[in-house]
């Protein structure tokens, strides 16, 4: 995009981030929830946007679900190796390194993403609950010993399902199926919201259950997304913007608005010798 339409689509949205960011800073625990549209911008398709998104091109139901690892495990294999391929091409993006960012100025408690991709981990976020899991490691579905993808990957590359040694159960990757039970992290997370003061929901159509109930949970509610959401109605913020440009502008609003004192460096200033008596 021209420079000129970044610093248009910018001022298009600097209330709503200057609005944001008091929030960020005045807040107590702030969570952030997001989806397959924060990895957009690093060139990985989400399922629901218009055109682009996977769902208009395969249906994730049917290659993502319980029933076709254990049914069609080749061709599940195959879209899970091509999927692992592109991922690993991706790069974290200004959405991903602005939400680290306000993570390590100590403002974002927790990030609970619905991606699979890793790439809030790779751009440094600490404190990350993957609620649909995620494609570092696989499990046998008999005995559950746990082995890394990367062993899993090359097994599918040489034409043959990845089997457990101990047992010969077929390993299955740590990623939640369509039809899978929610892994701990989905609890925590439930908590999470509950026990925050600010929930910004970012990149996510909001629609897969039981995530979308999260929204729900919380007392305040911010939006970064494209299009609208279900949710846009109950929110304090709502911003139609990209996230990668949307969340850039709010860490440095918020740089600014926290006069460069992020709550951890006010933390630091709280307990340093002088203060005791
Ligand atoms: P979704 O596809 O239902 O919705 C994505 C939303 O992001 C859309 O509303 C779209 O308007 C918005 N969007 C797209 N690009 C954007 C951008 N640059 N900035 C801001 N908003 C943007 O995705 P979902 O709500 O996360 O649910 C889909 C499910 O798909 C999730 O469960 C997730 O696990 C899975 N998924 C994950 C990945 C990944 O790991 N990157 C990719 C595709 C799907």
């Amino acid at each position: 995009m021209p420079e000129h339409g970044v610093t248009g689509e910018r001022q298009s949205i600097s209330r709503e981030i200057a609005e944001l960011a008091r929030m960020v800073v005045d807040v107590g625990r702030c969570v952030v929830l997001t989806g397959a549209g924060i990895s957009t911008e690093s060139g990985i398709p989400d399922f629901r946007s218009p055109g682009t998104g996977l769902w208009t091109q395969v249906d994730p139901m049917e290659i993502l679900s319980a029933t076709a690892f254990r049914t069609k495990p080749e061709a599940f294999y195959q879209f899970i190796l091509r999927l692992c391929d592109s991922l690993r091409a991706a790069e974290s993006n200004d959405g991903h390194r602005a939400i680290a960012r306000l993570e390590e100025m100590g403002l974002i408690d927790v990030v609970v993403t619905q991606n699979i991709d890793g790439l809030h981990q790779r751009a440094g976020s600490r404190n990350v609950l993957e609620v649909h899991g995620h494609l570092r490691t696989g499990t046998c579905v008999k005995c559950r010993r746990s082995y890394d993808m990367g062993f899993v990957l090359d097994v599918v590359r040489r034409g043959s399902l990845p089997r457990c040694d101990a047992c010969k159960g077929l390993i299955k990757p740590d990623v939640v199926l369509f039809e899978d039970p929610l892994p701990v992290d989905f609890v925590l997370a439930q908590q999470a919201v509950i026990e925050s003061d600010l929930l910004i929901a970012v990149g996510s159509s909001l629609e897969v259950a039981p995530v979308c109930y999260l929204p729900g949970l919380a007392s305040r509610l911010a939006i970064v997304n494209l299009m609208p959401t279900s949710y846009d109605s109950r929110a304090q913020v709502v911003i139609h913007a990209r996230a990668g440009l949307a969340l850039a502008a709010l860490a440095e609003a918020v740089r600014l608005e926290s006069g460069g004192n992020s709550h951890s460096e006010q933390e630091d200033s709280r307990n340093s010798p002088g203060d005791i008596e």
